[in-house]
Order: C-alpha cells, then sequence, then structure tokens
C-alpha cells in the first residue's frame, strides 16, 4: 500500500486510475495546439510581462482603432523591464504609424484566436456545431452565457431573456441527437441533455453583500421564471457560485428556491461548492441536508470546484483588513477538495438524492474522486466529470475513453462579454501554483498523482 491513504481508498487506487486516464491523454497535438501553449509559456515566463498581457487582454474592447490597439500594447509592454527578443521588436513596431496598425492588427488576431480557444460561439445557435459534435464523441455539455455583473435592471431582464432564449436553442439542438446511454441516465434518473449555467449576479443588479435580501427577491422573480422554463423544456439549470461576498445570498436563495412546492416536480437543478472556502465544509452538509430533506423528483445536482476568484478574495480581504476567507496555500485547497468529494459521495453512496459532478483539470483531483466512487461501491456512472472548453479539452477526452460520464462547460458570447472570462482561464492556465502548468512543465507522473 501506498503512502497518502485516506479510508478505504489507498494512493495506490488513486495512481491505478490516475495512469488509465493518463494513458488515454490525446497524444500528438495539432500545431495550433502547440503553438497556443508556446505563447502560455511565454507569457508566464515573466511575472512583468503576463501583468502587462493582461491589462491589454482586459482593454482590448474599448479600443476603436488598430493604432489604439498598438498604442496600448506598446505602453503596457514598455513597463516590461527586461525585454525578451520578440516583445523588442513589437516596441520597434510601434514607433510608426504603419507599423502600429500591422502590430494592431496581429494583436487583435492573436486576442480573438486565444477567445475562440475557450469560447464557443457568439451565441448560442452559432454553438450547437460545437455542441453537437461534442455529444457525438460522448460528451455532455453545458452552456454559459457570457456576460458579467448586471448594472440595471434592463441588463437583467436582457440577461434573462437570453437565458430562455438560450435554453429553447438547446432544447432544440439537443432534440435529434443519438442516444448516448451514460451521457443521459445514472443510478438515480434520467439526465437532461439540454444544460444551462447561470450567474445570479447577472440577473440582478442589487445583489449587495450589505443588504443581500433586496438582491435575493430581485433575482428570484427572474430565476423562478428561469426554472420554469427548464421545467418545461425539460433541461437542466446550473446555478454558477461567484466571489465570497455573494456566496451565502446565492446559497440561501437557490436553496429556497427549490424548496418552493411548485418545483418539486422539477426542473433539474444544480449548485456550486467552492473548496477554497474554509467554510466550505458547512455548506456542503447543508446542500446534502437540502438533497436528503426537501422531497424533489431530480436528484440535486452538486459541482464541486476549487473556486475561481482566488486573487480578487485575497486582495479584497487584505485591502479591508477582513481575514482572508480562502485557504492560502494551494495543497490545503486541493485536500479540501478531496475531503468534499468524499462526503459528497458518501452521502450519494448513504442513498441521498444528490449526484456529486467533480469539476477540475487537476488529475490528482479527478482520479481520486474515481477512485473514492468505486471504493464506495458505486458505478462509474454516479460520478459526474466537469472541465472547461479550452483548459480540459485533452482531460475530457481522456475521461470519455475511460468510459467516465464528462461534461465540458461551454461559455457563448461575444469577446467584449467573455474578457474578463478569458483573463480569468489565462491567470489559471500561467498560474505558477496551478496543475496545468505542472503538468506541463513536464512533472513526473507521479508527482503529479501524489497525495496533496
Ligand atoms: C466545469 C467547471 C465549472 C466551474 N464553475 C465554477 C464556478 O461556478 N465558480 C467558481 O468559482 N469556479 C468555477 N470553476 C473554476 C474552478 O473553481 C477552478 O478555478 C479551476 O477549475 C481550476 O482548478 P483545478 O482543480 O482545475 O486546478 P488546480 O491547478 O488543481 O487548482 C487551481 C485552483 O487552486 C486554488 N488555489 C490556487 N492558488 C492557491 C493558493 N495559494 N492557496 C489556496 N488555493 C489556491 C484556486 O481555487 C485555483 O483556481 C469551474 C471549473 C470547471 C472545470
Amino acid at each position: 500500500m501506498g503512502g497518502g491513504a485516506t479510508a478505504g481508498v489507498t494512493q495506490d487506487d488513486v495512481l491505478a486510475v490516475g495512469r488509465a486516464i493518463h494513458a488515454a491523454l490525446p497524444t500528438g497535438r495539432g500545431p495550433r495546439h502547440a503553438l497556443d501553449d508556446r505563447a502560455m509559456d511565454f507569457a508566464a515566463a515573466d511575472a512583468e510581462l503576463r501583468a502587462a498581457l493582461f491589462r491589454f487582454v482586459d482593454v482590448v474592447p474599448a479600443c476603436h482603432s488598430l493604432d489604439d490597439l498598438a498604442r496600448h500594447l506598446t505602453g503596457f509592454l514598455g513597463e516590461v523591464g527586461d525585454r525578451p527578443p520578440a516583445i523588442a521588436a513589437a516596441m520597434r513596431l510601434g514607433a510608426t504609424r504603419a507599423g502600429r496598425t500591422a502590430l494592431g492588427a496581429a494583436s487583435a488576431a492573436g486576442v480573438k484566436h486565444m477567445a475562440h480557444r475557450f469560447i464557443v460561439g457568439a451565441s448560442v445557435p452559432d454553438a450547437t456545431g460545437v455542441l453537437r459534435e461534442l455529444w457525438h464523441r460522448g460528451v455532455a455539455s453545458s452552456v454559459d452565457l457570457l456576460g458579467e455583473a448586471t448594472v440595471t435592471a434592463q441588463e437583467a431582464d436582457r440577461y434573462a431573456r437570453r437565458c430562455r432564449e438560450a435554453l429553447q436553442a438547446l432544447a432544440d439542438a439537443h432534440r435529434d441527437l443519438p442516444p448516448r446511454p451514460h451521457l443521459e441516465a445514472d443510478g438515480l434518473g434520467a439526465l437532461p441533455r439540454a444544460n444551462l449555467s447561470v450567474k445570479v449576479s447577472a440577473l440582478t443588479p442589487l445583489l449587495r453583500p450589505e443588504a443581500p435580501e433586496l438582491g435575493q427577491r430581485d433575482a428570484a422573480v427572474r430565476l423562478r421564471d428561469l426554472l420554469r422554463t427548464a421545467r418545461e423544456l425539460g433541461a437542466h439549470l446550473h446555478i454558477d457560485m461567484e466571489s465570497f461576498d455573494s456566496r451565502e445570498a446565492i446559497a440561501e436563495l437557490v436553496i429556497d428556491l427549490l424548496g418552493e412546492p411548485e418545483f418539486a416536480d422539477g426542473p433539474s437543478a444544480g449548485v456550486v461548492l467552492q473548496a477554497y472556502l474554509r467554510d466550505s465544509p458547512e455548506l456542503c452538509d447543508r446542500f446534502i441536508g437540502c438533497a436528503r430533506d426537501v422531497p424533489r423528483r431530480h436528484p440535486l445536482v452538486v459541482r464541486l470546484v476549487k473556486g475561481a476568484y482566488w486573487d480578487h478574495e485575497v486582495v479584497e480581504a487584505r485591502q479591508h483588513g477582513w481575514s482572508v476567507p480562502v485557504f492560502e496555500v494551494k495543497a490545503e485547497s486541493d485536500r479540501n477538495f478531496e475531503a468534499l468529494a468524499r462526503r459528497l459521495l458518501e452521502a450519494r453512496a448513504a442513498g441521498v438524492a444528490l449526484r456529486p459532478a467533480i469539476a477540475s483539470h487537476n488529475l490528482r483531483s479527478v482520479a481520486y474522486a474515481v477512485a473514492v466512487t468505486r471504493a464506495l461501491g458505486l458505478s462509474d456512472d454516479d460520478l459526474e466529470l466537469q472541465v472547461l472548453r479550452g483548459l480540459g479539452d485533452d482531460l475530457q477526452d481522456a475521461l470519455a475513453a475511460c468510459g467516465l460520464r464528462v461534461r465540458t462547460y461551454c461559455p457563448v458570447g461575444d469577446l467584449v462579454a467573455g474578457m474578463a472570462y478569458l483573463v480569468r482561464r489565462l491567470l489559471e492556465n500561467t498560474s505558477n501554483e496551478g496543475f496545468l502548468s505542472a503538468q506541463h512543465e513536464g512533472t513526473a507522473l507521479e508527482e503529479l498523482l501524489a497525495a496533496p
């Protein structure tokens, strides 16, 4: 028996699962992917350069001309002290008007290309081809309509309307697809094909930590309407989790709404649990309690993630002198993720009507969840694995090849609405602490699969 064992699951069990998934990873990546990876390496190598490029990506939507774009790019790059040759060449181009036009066009194309890796289309109809292709390859999807925080009631209404239209378009797009039994049912019954992820902060402009009831009441009106639409269409509605200041309001809102008698018969719905939060075990228990005690036709889906707002939470808490709500050591988030995965799976094995969905690109985290599922005597179908489009493509293919149910989270929207999303994904992909960077740097498999 290897080290790092927890009750019922040994490190050897995790290693066996991890090695099997790893062996199924696609080999011979296309030239496009390799080029993207080189660009990521380039950005990751230097903290100043990385910061400059993120600031640039952030201002792209506000630039009115190629000249403007090039001026911003060279402005940010000018702050990088030790310039690699490619950056020095870009700075020289920026010195003339013709050079700036060329540089602006090249950088706009670069940003667009990056965005296409993470964003599947400008609208759901536009994305249908990708979603149907995923299904044909044995991969389910969840669509996310890009657009960050809403500031007016009109924007919230518009987002709610886009969500309703998306639900309809998703139901239409999935209707005539061939059967994929392990994507459509688990031990607890049928799984909807159409699946939409929504953000509460986009459903109300009033979600404020100092007066959560106001935002909850306002969001509830639009969310109820979406739940009704999803029920009518037989679709799944997933409520994403955002930064910590809205966490409690969102969790309470969703638990309350799903407990309303009119939703006892549907739709299928889900919540998100963020393992980087120190107090996440308490919320985990509340979700398990909700799944156990509130009789609903569709089991509650609990998507377990680590959390996408780590830098924001740390900076915000330090600025205000608050205690930091997230773990500050990466391994602590990883350990908590495993403990929560086990807790959710144990609840499921004990007969609670709950569907654990493990969302991670970290092979160790995923292999651990699969090993626990098997050790508890559950079937592989009782576990869902989820990845993000653009970050988890290879893992997605490997999991599907291993016969595991995988759902890919597919953002849809235009580049402007997608910028905040894109910057978060780039930060994740090039972060020194992240699993993907370690994997990309060629860290040995045994080390990648070591207990955190
Ligand atoms: C399908 C899907 C849906 C998602 N939905 C949401 C959502 O609704 N809400 C949300 O917040 N996130 C969401 N995420 C993003 C997720 O929270 C993670 O940011 C992302 O998956 C990276 O984690 P990982 O396990 O893949 O990789 P890993 O590299 O193993 O972990 C990276 C994560 O570790 C944590 N971390 C990094 N540095 C430290 C540190 N110093 N100390 C402590 N912890 C640290 C952060 O959470 C970081 O994102 C989703 C992810 C997926 C795959």
